[in-house]
């Protein structure tokens, strides 16, 4: 190893920490400098929360199933690896999701973004919601905007411009499903933001909606076709989200991954970091990339410096589990003519959200058979540390049953749970968010990239760590380095 190299620590195997790692390893071979980039993953895989299994012909997803394709970062990592040709859409035929009242499957009506109409006569003949909750819907579209721009949360948004019955039957079950948290503690700013720019531009969200969203009629555009945009607006590869992490490892020349190794302790130097691996090995290098977060990293961190503690401390993080169900075509009597649907918490159900996998994407499973993903979050029964698979697929395949029409058992049923492994944006996170990176600027060679800081989603975590390794390069570049 030349002495002079440059010494870069990525913690963390997921999709942030393999990007960055990536993107630094592009940097320096590019302007042909000597660097080191070690990455370390606790764990024995790569991938963090993306896994995919393909067993039988089928593909089995665990964690995500699919990215939001409104920025640009994945489909440029994806042209930087040659993969662009494997990026799949959903499914044209089927592209709207349902919602859960009593023991139907409502459409969320064509034209509807979220937790807006744009197009107003879809929603109008939609029994989604009574007359009087879509009349005081229209009440944004002549609303003031509201005055001061601090933080607010997602449900004051949301009761404030649409009205309570909105909130209670669209916006929990289409928002509040992706956080995973209690829409009343989450950020607006944080987590939807688009909402608070349309508000602050246009006054009102569905004519700032109408402005922004409608385009020319085209049915190849997705936003004209868009029911419910969790899906309509989201992609794939053909062989599952593996095909991205795979990839971008098969890529890496000059970056050491050390699978199996975690970090036990941070601690600054004079000069430089000191990291201790597994609790006996002892690595010195000039930055640290901190990918990882999770309530452990979070204690480690906060005592590197006591700064980082309102961050850190108010920093909650959500569980959730999915279970995968195959099914043969004939056992269910729904058409499943979807994408999938969600589950507002007045249903008071186990079952958070539901995708119909092989209606979503293609290939997933094979001819004959049908495969279904169903989120769940913890509750009173369902302790998730306790891992009682059984007892949790018995209770959700009850409501299967009633909800899809389904007769007998599944042909095969897979149960994965993500323990505190979604951070929860709670108001003034973004605030918090800047007190962290300037605290963070007095530490010189400390960077944090990934799910915890402005985005949960795979593109959101890829566009971190696109910044954060152009903020590294620099750092390492600078003359006192
Ligand atoms: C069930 C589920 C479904 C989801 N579905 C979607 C979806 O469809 N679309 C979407 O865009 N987003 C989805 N998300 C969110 C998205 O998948 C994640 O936010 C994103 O993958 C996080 O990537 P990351 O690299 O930041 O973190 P992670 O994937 O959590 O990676 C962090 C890595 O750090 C490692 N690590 C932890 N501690 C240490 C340590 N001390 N030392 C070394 N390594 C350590 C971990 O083992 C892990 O591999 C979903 C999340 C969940 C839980």
């Amino acid at each position: 190893m030349n002495p002079n190299s440059k010494r870069v620590l990525v913690v963390g195997g997921g999709i942030t920490g393999l990007t960055l790692a990536y993107r630094l390893q592009e940097k320096f071979f590019n302007s042909k400098e000597n660097a080191e980039i070690i990455l370390v993953e606790s764990t024995p895989r790569i991938g963090g929360i993306i896994e995919t299994e393909q067993k039988d012909g089928f593909i089995f997803e665990k964690g995500p199933d699919s990215f939001f394709n409104s920025k640009p970062n994945v489909f440029s990592l994806c042209e930087d690896l040659q993969i662009e040709n494997r990026i799949i859409g959903t499914n044209p035929d089927y592209r709207r999701s349902f919602i859960l009242q009593g023991e139907n499957l409502i459409p969320v009506p064509k034209g509807f973004y979220l937790m807006s109409p744009i197009a107003i006569g879809p929603f109008f003949g939609s029994p989604l919601i009574s007359v009087f909750g879509k009349i005081r819907m229209m009440l944004d579209l002549v609303l003031p905007r509201r005055n001061e721009y601090e933080d607010e949360s997602l449900y004051d948004f949301v009761v404030r411009r649409f009205g309570y019955e909105a909130f209670e039957k669209i916006a929990q079950p289409m928002i509040g499903g992706i956080y995973s948290a209690d829409p009343k503690e989450l950020s607006l700013k944080a987590t939807m933001p688009q909402f608070l720019e349309l508000e602050e531009k246009y006054r009102s969200v569905i004519l700032g909606l109408r402005k922004t969203m409608i385009r020319k009629d085209d049915d190849t555009d997705e936003t004209s076709n868009t029911s419910g945009a969790r899906y309509g607006l989201f992609a794939s590869f053909d062989k599952g989200m593996e095909v991205l992490t795979d990839s971008i490892k098969d890529k890496f020349s000059s970056v050491d991954l050390r699978l199996n190794s975690e970090v036990t302790s941070i601690a600054k130097k004079q000069e430089g970091w000191t990291v201790e691996i597994n609790g006996n090995e002892i690595l010195n290098v000039d930055t640290v990339c901190l990918t990882a977060i999770n309530p452990k990293i979070s204690q480690l961190i906060q005592n590197v410096s006591p700064k980082f503690s309102s961050f850190f401390n108010k920093l909650d993080f959500g569980s959730l589990a999915t279970i995968n169900f195959v099914f043969n075509k004939e056992q269910i009597k729904h058409p499943l003519d979807g994408m999938g649907f969600v589950v507002p918490d007045i249903e008071d159900r186990n079952i958070l959200a539901c995708s119909f996998s092989s209606v979503k994407f293609p290939n997933r499973s094979p001819e004959g058979d049908l495969l279904l993903r169903v989120f769940i979050k913890e509750s009173e029964w369902n302790n998730f540390s306790e891992k009682k698979n059984s007892s949790i697929i018995e209770r959700v395949m009850k409501e299967l049953r009633m909800i899809l029409k389904i007769h007998g058992e599944p042909k095969h049923t897979d149960v994965n749970f993500y323990l505190k492994s979604t951070p929860q944006y709670k108001v003034g996170h973004l605030e918090r968010i800047e007190g962290l990176e300037k605290s963070v600027s007095e530490l010189s060679g400390l960077f944090f990239a990934g799910k915890g800081y402005r985005g949960v989603g795979i593109s959101d975590c890829v566009a971190s760590a696109d910044i954060v390794s152009e903020k590294v390069y620099e750092f390492l570049n600078a003359p006192s380095i």
